[in-house]
């Protein structure tokens, strides 16, 4: 083939993507009016892009249906290159360059306080964030109407911040009269303590008040910090009186935060309040098919399987996983095997299970959690208010401890290991029964883990 014959069957690529419907109108205009052919060589295909930014997101979303259609049609399998121009002209598109930047002066410039690669496409849709995602993406098409606010909670890693991210690139892209403004809910209380200091409150109030959608991430950490839930408190009514979308994120739901006032959780609690929930295991394995789609290394779907058959505590460490996995690949550059990689993800699997983790440590963190003190957790009391939690922290000990039952016996007062053993069963049958302890244990171990 030479370059001309390449550049033909670009042109066919396109022809027919578009033709059979995988490629539509508007993505046409947005990605692939913007893209030229600049070489094509030994099976290589090399493209103009006009940023980082562009080619990350092409290759994201279109690179394998790309290159399977191109190798289709040329017989052979061909690569794909992306080459970052910024404001070229090509010798052979001189015209089309000029248009292009028009259409690009006409866009908007991407949020500067969101990550471009939160967005719904590439948020993978399970059974554990359906009802979030669903009312995230119908809030995204028509913010301040029927969910408002809108509160999205739940543990650690699971999506929270990629989907109310997403609500805001949607809006901000598509609906473009309407300003939106992300804060992480430490940074709001940093900047409202600050404005306190330099004297430049009424500047922080209207900062907030002018917004047409307001995303506050981690609520939670305002637990605790009196004069900034005030000052939420007025910033939400205001906005909710015209109208305005209001999005939060929390760890736990409302009614489970502590020194928090009373009418900032009723105002959270008028609107939607929807849970993620840990991914089970097609959705783990469909979030990394999804996430190697935007690297060039292939790893074999088995090995996919392997992690997402192991990397169960949230999606942060399924990612992990992944780009080790890839890592690896590209350095060694070798077909991956599933004995390496087994070999290779030992310490990943078992890291979400450390070792170092005393008996003393989870019986804090229980009892910490189901407030309760630490003398009735490892005590004699047998009120349910105590029995439970004991049985957790027992559960859990022997889940992510090598302890064994007669030695946790004998730091819960100095109980039999029948005891013990008794609890752990009692916590596994009520987990089967009720779907809503598991990530309430899930997300005591990670706390155990985060704090070890
Ligand atoms: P949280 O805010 O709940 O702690 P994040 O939103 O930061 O979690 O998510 C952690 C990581 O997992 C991010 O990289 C995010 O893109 C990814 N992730 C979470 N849920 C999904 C999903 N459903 N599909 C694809 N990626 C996801
Ligand atoms: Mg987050």
């Amino acid at each position: 083939m030479n370059g001309n014959e390449y550049s033909i069957f670009w042109t066919e690529t396109i022809r027919q993507l578009r033709e059979d419907g995988n490629i539509s109108e508007q993505e046409h205009d947005m990605w692939f009016k913007k893209m030229y052919f600049i070489k094509g060589e030994s099976n290589t295909l090399t493209l103009s892009v006009p940023s980082n930014f562009f080619r990350d997101q092409i290759k994201q979303r279109y690179l394998l249906l790309l290159q399977s259609r191109v190798s289709n049609i040329t017989g052979s399998h061909i690569i794909i290159n992306f080459e970052v121009r910024k404001n070229t002209k090509t010798s052979d598109n001189p015209e089309k360059i000029t248009t292009e930047n028009l259409n690009q002066s006409h866009e908007r410039k991407p949020h500067h306080q969101l990550r471009q690669d939160y967005d719904f496409n590439n948020f993978v849709i399970g059974g554990n964030n359906f009802f979030a995602a669903s009312a995230a993406q119908a809030i995204g098409l028509n913010p301040g109407g029927a969910y408002n606010p809108f509160l999205i909670y739940g543990g650690v890693g699971l999506g929270k911040t990629h989907l109310m991210q997403s609500i805001g690139n949607s809006i901000h892209y598509s609906l473009k009269d309407k300003k939106v403004e992300y804060i992480t809910a430490e940074t709001f209380i940093n900047e409202f303590i600050h404005s306190i200091k330099s004297e430049t409150q009424s500047k922080f109030k209207n900062r907030y008040r002018k917004v047409d959608v307001l995303l506050i991430d981690d609520i939670h950490d305002l637990q605790n910090k009196k004069e900034t839930q005030e000052e939420l408190f007025h910033t939400f009514n205001a906005l909710y009186d015209a109208k305005k979308q209001l999005v939060f994120t929390c760890d736990r739901p409302p009614s489970e935060l502590r020194n928090f006032a009373d009418r900032l959780k009723s105002r959270f609690e008028r609107g939607l309040n929807v849970d993620i929930q840990p991914p089970n295991f097609e959705t783990r394995h469909a979030i990394l098919r999804k996430k190697l789609e935007t690297f060039s290394t292939n790893i074999p779907d088995e090995i996919l399987e392997l992690i997402a058959k192991n990397v169960t505590t949230n999606i942060r460490d399924l990612e992990a996983s992944l780009t080790k996995m890839i890592a690896y690949a590209e350095l060694v550059g070798k077909k991956i095997t599933t004995e390496i990689a087994q070999q290779q993800l030992k310490g990943t699997f078992t890291s979400a299970i450390p070792s170092n983790i005393t008996i003393d440590r989870v019986q804090r963190t229980i009892s910490e959690y189901f407030n309760i003190t630490f003398a009735d957790l490892k005590g004699k009391k047998r009120t349910k208010r105590v029995t439970f939690p004991r049985q957790i922290a027992m559960y859990i000990i022997r889940e992510i401890t090598d302890y064994s039952t007669t030695e946790i016996g004998l730091e819960f007062g100095g109980r039999d290991h029948t005891t013990v053993m008794h609890a752990c069963q009692r916590i596994e049958d009520l987990m089967k029964g009720n779907p809503t302890l598991e990530p309430i244990v899930n997300e005591i171990k990670r706390t155990i883990k985060e704090d070890s």
